[in-house]
């Protein structure tokens, strides 16, 4: 059969062919138990995307492009897939053909210029983006437009700002990239030289939270590298199908972090450690590239990971709290890491881990999900939401910017008494506890 898919990142065939039907990932998709719909489940999806590939569906169709872009990319369907089926792989390759035959409007090929092509390409521009939202939140221009609600009156689409607005926490003063030396030396003796992937969203929003991460990394005998030229690693473009910047931008950083000795690559976002992870897949037919994307792939690690495998010395400080933990899709579907976040959260003395019902299902987030399906991903924020509030933690941790930005703004939103930490966070104050002498409360 002559397949529609022809291109270098076509939807395996093969793997669609995989799937028997049996149904059991539609327990586990919150796309399909939102909408109990079969096209808005993995296995409808796989049943669309096999049937554009075979002809018999046209992919230019908006419905098609539609059901594709329903889904999280949560890839909780193939940890539960018997026959190995890559629902959420096959989903962005669908998206990327789609992307590929699509002549998209002036509107769209702006916004596409300006978040893809631009911001999430150089650091520095997504700074200068950041420098702005500061100056809006410093002059007290947000608290007033979300006073008078002037956003929510715009018309259309422009509703999408107030939107934006909701999500966007106070940001830091600087981004971490600009305050980090290139090298940050071990507290002790130098154990491990690591190379720090310093996302994007981390540095200019959670540049508290990669702050700790540097500092339980030097606590723990690494010498801490952050290049000052990495870039994106690529993954809100392997969302919208632009495979073109992602390869350019795995090249990029495959080039300068090899360039520096290093005995591991860590991040402390689980979509930056899941995009570069996948690098050695993405590059392994460039002659030029394919050995030394594997090389650095195989150097990656979640801080999570690392920790563990290093493995981490016990922090001797107290954090009283009770905690519960929200499982990152990229970190526990993406890369199957589970247990290591939770040993590290049950070392940190003083903190009762209480697990929450469904800690592994998706919190809505999903890159720009939570605006582009902005209704959808309400409805799992808020069953996020009630499953950590049935524990009674007043701390939430987890693992990645995405997870942070939306679980926050919904506890912004619902006042709960809640705080969200990222892993490192939690670990940090325990450290510093102990250097300080106080037992330290959350
Ligand atoms: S679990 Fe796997 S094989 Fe079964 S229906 Fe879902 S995708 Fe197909
Ligand atoms: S990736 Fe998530 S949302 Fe998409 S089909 Fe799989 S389980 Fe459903």
């Amino acid at each position: 059969m002559r397949l529609r898919f022809a291109s270098v990142d076509a939807p395996d065939y093969s793997n669609l062919l995989a799937c028997i039907r049996c149904g059991l990932c539609l327990s586990v998709c919150p796309t399909y138990h939102t909408d109990h719909l079969e096209t808005q489940s993995p296995r409808g999806r796989v049943a669309l995307i096999r049937a554009a590939d075979e002809g018999r569906l046209p992919v230019g169709s908006p419905t098609f492009r539609d059901h594709l872009y329903h889904c999280l990319d949560c890839r909780a369907c193939q940890t539960i897939c018997p026959s190995g089926v890559r629902v959420g792989e096959l989903v962005l390759a669908a998206r990327a053909e789609v992307e590929s035959e699509r002549r998209p409007g002036w509107a769209e090929r702006l916004i596409r210029l300006v978040v893809l092509r631009t911001l999430f390409i150089a650091p520095p521009w997504l700074e200068r983006g950041a420098a702005l939202l500061r100056l809006y939140q410093r002059l007290g221009v947000q608290s007033f437009v979300r006073k008078i609600g002037v956003l929510n009156k715009l018309p259309g689409r422009l509703k999408t700002l107030a939107v934006l607005d909701a999500l966007l926490p106070p940001l830091p003063a600087r981004p971490l990239r600009q305050e980090l030396a290139e090298v940050t030396p071990a507290r002790g003796e130098r154990r491990y030289r690591v190379g720090f992937f310093l996302g994007c969203v981390m540095s200019v929003v959670f540049a508290e939270a990669s702050r700790s991460t540097v500092d339980v990394l030097t606590e723990n005998d690494c010498e801490v590298v952050t290049p000052k030229g990495q870039r994106c690693c690529g993954a809100p473009h392997a969302g919208e199908g632009d495979m073109a910047t992602l390869r350019a931008l795995a090249r990029h950083n495959v080039d300068l972090f090899l360039g520096h000795r290093l005995d591991y690559i860590v991040t402390d976002c689980a979509a930056c450690s899941a995009q570069t992870k996948e690098y050695a897949h993405l590059l392994g037919l460039e002659p030029a590239y394919a050995a030394k994307a594997r090389a650095f792939s195989a150097k990656v690690r979640d801080i999570s990971e690392l920790l563990t495998e290093i493995p981490l010395k016990q922090p001797a400080g107290e954090v009283r709290a009770r905690v519960t933990y929200h499982e990152a899709c990229h970190l526990c579907h993406a890369q199957g890491v589970r247990t290591p976040p939770r040993e590290i959260i049950r070392r940190v003395p003083g903190v009762e881990l209480v697990e929450m019902r469904e800690s592994d299902w998706c919190c809505g987030s999903a890159g720009v999900y939570n605006v582009t399906h902005r209704e959808r991903a309400r409805k799992l924020l808020g069953r996020k939401l009630a499953n950590a509030g049935a524990t009674g933690a007043e701390v939430i941790v987890t693992g990645n910017p995405g997870c942070l930005l939306y679980l926050q703004a919904g506890v912004r939103e619902q006042r709960l008494n809640a705080r969200v930490l990222h892993l490192t966070q939690l670990l940090d104050a325990a450290y510093r506890s102990s250097r300080h002498g106080d037992a330290g409360r959350r």
